[in-house]
């Protein structure tokens, strides 16, 4: 397969450039100069895009590689991936579900600890010498036994609800179909999810749909008692609605680990105390990192050794 052409359109995994190259032509496309210089050298041999949440695999990338077989996506979410622009031209797509599905779970439960029990705030005021000054700290939000509406009931949001169950919290959700395997709260509209719980949590897929799925609406609904987490994607929430509301008191916090222009994240979020902000790091841990990496290398021999792909979206 060393002569099977796959390139990664941006920095994700040593470990994966590494499992790439020792397999097949790897190509790293931040190494060119430009997407146009990039093709006018390899548009003939490229057979396989792996991309990531960052950089995927639009119409112009696909069209532009005329032997193109596979986008293999170092990632669960799909919504970088031009998947008719796909199906159209009989590439094959492959993700990475469930290998990262606890990570992302975890993280959202931190960014709820940390959202209503303060504990970013709490670590400046420890590091500031406040605690040492005699000054104390003022009354958090309990976690435990609180109600959790979740955007998305699938892998993720199910992985949540696991974990919040083991909090005594009552669980709710918003999906397109009531699951049929689960004894969950289920409000066919975001609106009545948003107005009856405390912790409004978006997992769902990111879809021409879901875009801006919390809007203005959903955010008044939640009320200024409500806590959005997102670890969805940045773009289900209409980020000016939400930090006008956290600016004006009618939202109570938000735990996001993405935004609508990663990395760039609004400047008035940046001033406010009742946010948690993290980096787009759900499923960023070694373990998952590695088991994400091995996946994308084991759909790509799986199709270039014409066997089932192990993990196929189309
Ligand atoms: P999944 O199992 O496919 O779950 C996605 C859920 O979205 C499904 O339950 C689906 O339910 C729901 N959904 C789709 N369209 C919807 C709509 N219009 N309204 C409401 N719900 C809708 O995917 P997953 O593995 O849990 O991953 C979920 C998402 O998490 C990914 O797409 C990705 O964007 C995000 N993610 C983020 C990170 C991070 O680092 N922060 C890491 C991994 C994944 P129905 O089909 O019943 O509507």
């Amino acid at each position: 397969m060393e002569n099977v052409g796959v390139v990664m359109t941006c920095p994700m995994s040593a470990y994966l450039e590494q499992e790439l190259g020792n397999r097949f032509k790897l190509l790293k496309l931040w190494e060119f100069h430009s997407t146009t210089h990039f093709l006018t050298q390899h548009s003939d041999s490229v057979m396989a895009v792996v991309g990531n949440t960052k950089l995927g695999a639009d119409s112009e990338l696909i069209e532009s590689l005329p032997r193109l077989e596979i986008v293999a996506s170092y990632s669960v979410g799909l919504d970088k991936i031009d998947l008719n622009k796909c199906r159209e031209r009989g590439i094959r797509v492959t993700n990475t579900p469930d290998v990262l599905t606890d990570d992302v779970a975890d993280i959202a439960v931190g960014l709820i600890l940390a959202a209503l029990r303060k504990i970013c705030a709490c670590y400046g005021f420890v590091r500031n010498g406040l605690w040492r000054n005699g000054e104390s700290f003022e009354l958090a939000t309990r976690f435990s036994g609180k109600s959790i509406g979740i955007v998305g009931l699938g892998r993720i949001g199910s992985a949540i609800a696991k974990r919040a169950k083991a909090f005594g919290c009552t669980i709710s959700y918003h999906s397109r179909t009531k699951k049929q395997d689960t004894n969950y709260t289920y409000y066919s509209n975001i609106i009545d999810l948003a107005s009856n719980c405390d912790i409004l949590v978006v997992a769902c897929a990111l879809t021409e749909e879901t875009r801006h799925i919390v809007n203005r609406k959903v955010i008044d609904a939640l009320g200024p008692k409500g806590i959005l987490i997102n670890i969805g994607r940045g773009l289900h929430v209409d980020e000016l609605e939400l930090v006008s509301a956290l600016c004006e008191g009618r939202l109570a916090g938000a735990g996001l680990d993405v935004f609508e222009n990663e990395p760039e994240v609004p400047k008035s979020l940046l001033g406010l105390q009742n946010v948690v902000l993290l980096p787009h790091v759900g499923s960023d841990t070694i373990e998952t990192s590695k088991a994400m990496a091995d996946l994308v290398v084991a759909n790509l021999e799986a199709h270039f050794h014409k066997r089932p792909l192990l993990t196929p979206v189309v």
